[in-house]
């Protein structure tokens, strides 16, 4: 690629006099973990990292590119799925880093807000807002690494959405570096403002294609005070469907995670994460993992776990059942579900799908994309899991055994197509919780095109008229 791609060296000598040294990474080896994505789908370049310590900082930095007309990458904890915060191949684009924005600014029991920084991991926000009793109530497997300006620009969903929604549902305001260096700040903690268009949630989920969101005012809610979680055995996702309905029937408002897990899955996480141990007597052909919580601590909840799962356990609607008895043993069982992701990668090559359909719809989706699959790729491992409660799947096939890595990630837009139109037989997405991206903005005409996409890039040109902010995402 020729070298006149690259950012000119003033622009970098300007950054540097208002971030620091510490604020700017040019060396290849400090910048290459920035250039390429969690998954190792895309190996970009970049001549700088741009790591701002605050709002002002960051807004300077983005006037300058304005200015010069250089590409921003924003970029936070880069556990994006999609490739969304990777910068291109020409190392024409610089990454913005949000890293060292990450201060706690307020939180405030009374009006049960977090005001954060975009940059504080999602852990760490969750440990703070704990700190002074309060929920959180967003988790995701990513969460140590994962920030929250990230987790904002693709609307993260996780294992909480059944009960409190996804991120958007916790944005109460939001501060926004535009991307002609202006500042809005939005940071407003009112629980009903009808003033216009809501503009928080325009940057919500627009993956970093509008602005830099530098800061946020989220939803807290008391922390539960009692908390009872169990993994169970099933047949069939039929039979996990069931066992849903049941708990919904006795009391929804307590649900606050329903996963599912196929059989495959468990087997990839014993066998490649150290410590993950399966607390029930047999495999099983698929598990979910159900947590209840309550802020009262005397719900009961670990009564009805016992008498839902008792049962179900009769009926056959669940073939084992473990409950966790301690924090320890809690935090096991989540594991296991956490650590999916990572074992999936251990084990190979893996496509990706991350698609929603109706709950109800749910059994009759994995059975008949798990048909199409086998039937386009024989011996391909098909190893859906996720969160069942929202109807969300991550559909992931792994590559055949002893076949080779690269030939089986070539096959990837056709099986994520086949996949793809099973989701739609559903009514379903094809892009539940991990955005678009890299990967998938191809997919955007044929599933959001005619007005709504239109309507989408009047919004990109009419705030981002030089298309500075992470070209190449989201819109095809
Ligand atoms: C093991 C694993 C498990 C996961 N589990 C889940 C899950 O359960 N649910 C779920 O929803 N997702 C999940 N994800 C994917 C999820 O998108 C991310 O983990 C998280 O939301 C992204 O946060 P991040 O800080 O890493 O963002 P990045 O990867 O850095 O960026 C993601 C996108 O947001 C943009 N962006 C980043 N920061 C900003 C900012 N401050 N302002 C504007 N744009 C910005 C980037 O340009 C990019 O387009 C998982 C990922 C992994 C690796």
């Amino acid at each position: 690629m020729p070298d006149t791609a690259l950012p000119a060296t003033p622009l970098l000598d300007a950054i540097r006099a208002i971030v620091g040294d510490r604020g700017l990474l040019t060396e290849s080896s400090d910048t290459a973990p920035y250039s390429e994505d969690w998954r190792r789908l895309y190996q970009g370049r970049t001549s700088a990292v741009v790591r701002p310590g605050t709002t002002e900082e960051l807004a300077a930095v983005v006037r300058l590119c304005a200015a010069a007309g250089t590409a921003i990458v924003p970029q936070g904890g880069n556990t994006s799925m999609v490739g969304g915060a990777v910068p291109n191949e020409d190392g024409s684009e610089l990454v913005l880093s949000t890293a060292r924005l990450n201060r706690v600014r307020e939180i405030d029991t009374a009006d049960m807000t977090l005001t954060i920084e975009a940059g504080v991991t999602l852990k760490a926000a969750q440990l703070a807002a704990a700190d002074r009793g309060c929920l959180l109530p967003l988790s995701i497997s990513s969460e140590g690494t994962a920030q929250i300006g990230g987790v904002l620009a693709v609307n993260a969903g996780g294992n909480n959405t059944v009960r409190y929604g996804n991120a958007r549902d916790l944005v109460l305001g939001l501060e926004v570096v535009l991307p002609d260096g202006s500042v809005w700040n939005g940071l407003r903690r009112l629980r009903k403002d009808n003033t216009g268009y809501c503009l928080r949630q325009l940057f919500v989920g627009s993956e970093g294609t509008l602005g830099i969101i530098t800061a946020a005012v989220l939803k807290l809610v008391p922390q539960p005070k009692e908390i009872a979680v169990a993994l169970c055995g099933v047949e069939n996702p039929e039979a996990a469907l069931a066992l849903f309905s049941r708990f919904q029937a006795h009391d929804a408002a307590s649900i606050s995670a329903f996963e599912l897990m196929s059989g495959l899955g468990m087997s990839f996480v014993l066998k490649h994460i150290p410590g993950a141990v399966l607390p029930l007597e047999a495999p099983a052909p698929f598990y979910v993992l159900v947590e209840l919580a309550s802020p009262r601590p005397d719900a009961g909840l670990r009564g009805m776990l016992e008498s839902v799962l008792e049962q179900a356990l009769t009926e056959g609607t669940v073939l084992d059942a473990a409950i966790a008895e301690s924090d320890a043993q809690r935090a096991a069982i989540w594991k296991l579900r956490e650590e999916h992701s990572e074992a999936q990668k251990r084990e190979g090559a893996s496509v990706k799908n991350d698609v929603s359909v109706p709950v109800s719809k749910v059994p009759a989706f994995i059975g008949k994309a798990t048909a199409a699959c086998e039937a386009l790729l024989p011996g391909v491992r098909v190893v859906p899991f996720g969160h069942m409660g929202d109807g969300n799947i991550h559909f992931n096939l792994e590559q055949p055994v002893g076949s080779d890595a690269a030939w089986f990630l070539g096959q990837d837009h056709a099986i994520m197509d086949a996949v793809n139109d099973v989701v739609r037989e559903y009514d379903g997405s094809f892009s539940a919780e991990h955005g678009i991206g890299k990967l998938k903005p191809y997919m955007m005409p044929d599933w959001r095109g005619g007005a709504e996409l239109a309507l989408m890039q009047r919004i990109k040109a009419a705030i981002d008229p030089a298309g500075i902010m992470n070209p190449g995402k989201v819109l095809p």
